[in-house]
């Protein structure tokens, strides 16, 4: 089997760009889409104590992509890092290593992804009809993702220096990881785990958080005693059962109208 490391696939792309022929550009694409996906395990590699084998196993660039954002927002920005050693009374001493760390941001990575993957199979007949896309153009689209893809994968460094907090849900016991700069501009997480989905309100004080699982109380009209249910799972007719006397109820949402102001014009 080829390599599929980033750089081989970078160079097979390169070369079948180079060759220039409508069946070497699709195998272009191909290649280019390996290498995209081998930078975002790269990325997932240095996120691994926060993640499940599982996650490492089953994960699609698509899921990684939007975990890695959801971690660390600033995991796709450029960045320059420098490392000194450390003097014996603790204080900074020689430059060691450092330079400038160059990524794709995120929106392009996934837009060119999936772009990339629409050469990989054979035009709808309803394309068909409204023209593809001609050799020349797909050479010349191929040829404008060099650079930015090049620069990423000639990083020769990759850290990563998230804060991140955790919590282990009250529900399913996923271990739920939330980025402190995400969750200080949007203080809710849910949980990843996709048969759960709990939903918290967290607070963040002095890089410390407090996670809250948004519930509501329901005191059964029969038996008189509280019931608890996370919202996430009260959706229009859910029925619930009393966990007390196991009466159903059906959970259903009222529509409200009020009058409209009258436009001015
Ligand atoms: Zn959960
Ligand atoms: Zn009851």
């Amino acid at each position: 089997m080829d390599s599929l490391d980033k750089y081989d696939s970078l160079e097979r792309a390169k070369k079948l760009i180079q060759d220039n022929t409508p069946t070497s550009l699709r195998y272009a694409c191909l290649e280019l889409r390996y290498c995209i996906e081998s930078i975002c395990h790269a990325k997932l590699k240095l996120y691994e104590k926060h993640l499940t084998n599982s996650d490492f196993e089953t994960w699609k660039p698509k899921k990684i992509l939007e975990t890695l954002q959801e971690y660390d927002p600033l995991v796709w920005e450029d960045s320059e890092v420098a490392f000194f050693s450390e003097k014996s009374d603790g204080t900074r001493g020689d430059f060691l290593i450092g330079g400038k760390h160059t990524n794709l941001p995120i929106g392009i990575l996934k837009r060119h992804y999936y772009k990339l993957g629409r050469f990989l199979h054979i035009p709808t007949l309803s394309q068909q009809k409204n023209g593809v896309m001609s050799s020349h153009d797909l050479k010349s689209y191929l040829e404008s993702l060099l650079p930015a893809i090049s620069a990423t994968v000639s990083n020769v460094m990759d850290c990563n220096m998230a804060l991140v907090a955790e919590c282990k849900c009250k529900d399913c016991g996923n271990i739920i990881i939330r980025n402190i700069d995400s969750l200080k501009n949007k203080p809710v997480a849910i949980c990843t785990n996709e048969e759960c989905k709990a939903e918290y309100d967290v607070t963040v004080a002095d890089d410390k958080t407090i996670w809250k699982k948004r519930e509501l109380d329901f005191e059964c009209p029969k038996c008189k005693k509280k019931n608890y249910f996370g919202a996430h799972l009260l959706t229009d007719g859910k029925v619930i059962n009393c966990f007390s006397c196991s009466s159903k109820f059906v959970f259903f949402q009222k529509w409200h109208y009020q009058e409209l102001p009258e436009k001015k014009t």
